[in-house]
């Protein structure tokens, strides 16, 4: 996967949607291979590769969670790829396009079923995962792929939302998120420009929500002495005439803005925290 990667970040500087189709041609094809029988289940391994994968285009640091990564930048879990192949899978062979073998299987496990004798990993997981998508059995034969679709997306959009409301590593996302691909992302911006407002956006610039840490671990790294959350930096630490007089909420979302409008501003936090100490001292005389 390291070669991909390499290859992505030399060719593609500026195109991250290059480097996310190489994961879906390159990767993807390796991984998803035989997803016509594993692909009623959700697998672990495959869903943090490629959530692993997103971290590393957006220069994201391991912690954060893979549900905020696909919801900023648009990616559905793998699962709803696997179960459409493992749907069409199945369509080919009532179908009679596939192996004699495979098909007497299939209308075996179905005769079963409708007698409600599951036996077998793979049915039950094919069971487990159409109930989950609140497909009934009488559904089943009708059901569309377009339908097994939305079925999986609806499903993937509030499993994500509940993750980010209750989000207490960054709990600004719930606020400033949208659907769809958020506009800095659409600017055809350098590597490093989208990265940054990637980074904030997606809380690995404040240490606030590091509660797991310990104090001094969570220090603000301009002035080394408070806690770093937003309300210390804005309130405390820097200002920006832009916002001044603004509540500090409004000033967050507004730095965090999905049209990278905060962008100034955290290049400017970015190099006074590179400033380190001697720029904490100006500041305490500012402050008094
Ligand atoms: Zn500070």
């Amino acid at each position: 996967m390291r070669e991909v990667w390499g290859i992505g970040k030399r060719m593609w500087k500026k195109d991250w949607r290059r480097r996310i189709w190489l994961y879906d041609t390159l990767i993807w094809t390796v991984m998803g291979y035989g997803a016509e029988v594993w692909g009623w289940k959700e697998r672990v391994e495959v869903e943090s590769i490629h959530e692993r994968y997103i971290r590393w285009i957006f220069g994201l640091n391991w912690r954060t969670p893979g549900y905020m990564v696909r919801d900023e930048v648009e990616r559905e879990k793998m699962r709803g790829r696997a179960s459409k192949r493992a749907w069409k899978f199945e369509k080919k062979l009532e179908e009679g396009n596939g192996g004699g073998i495979a098909r007497k299987c299939l209308e075996e496990m179905k005769e079963r079923w409708k007698r409600g004798k599951i036996i077998g990993k793979w049915e039950q997981e094919r069971k487990s995962y159409l109930e989950e998508l609140g497909v009934r059995v009488e559904e089943e034969e009708e059901l569309e792929v377009e339908n097994l679709e939305s079925r999986e997306k609806a499903k993937q959009k509030q499993e994500r939302m509940e993750k980010i409301v209750e989000s207490k590593y960054n709990r600004w996302y719930k606020c400033i998120r949208k659907d769809g691909i958020p506009g800095y992302l659409k600017k055809n911006w350098e590597e490093e420009r989208w990265s940054r407002v990637a980074r904030f956006r997606l809380g690995n610039e404040i240490r606030e929500g590091l509660h797991w840490e310990k104090k001094e671990n969570r220090r603000c790294r301009i002035c080394e002495r408070e806690e770093e959350t937003w309300e210390h930096i804005w309130e405390e630490c820097t200002r920006w005439k832009k916002w001044d007089g603004e509540g500090w909420q409004d000033v967050v979302e507004n730095l965090l803005g999905e049209g990278g409008e905060g962008e100034e501003w955290m290049k400017a936090i970015e190099e006074s925290r590179q400033e380190g100490g001697r720029r904490g001292e100006v500041m305490d005389k500012r402050t008094v």
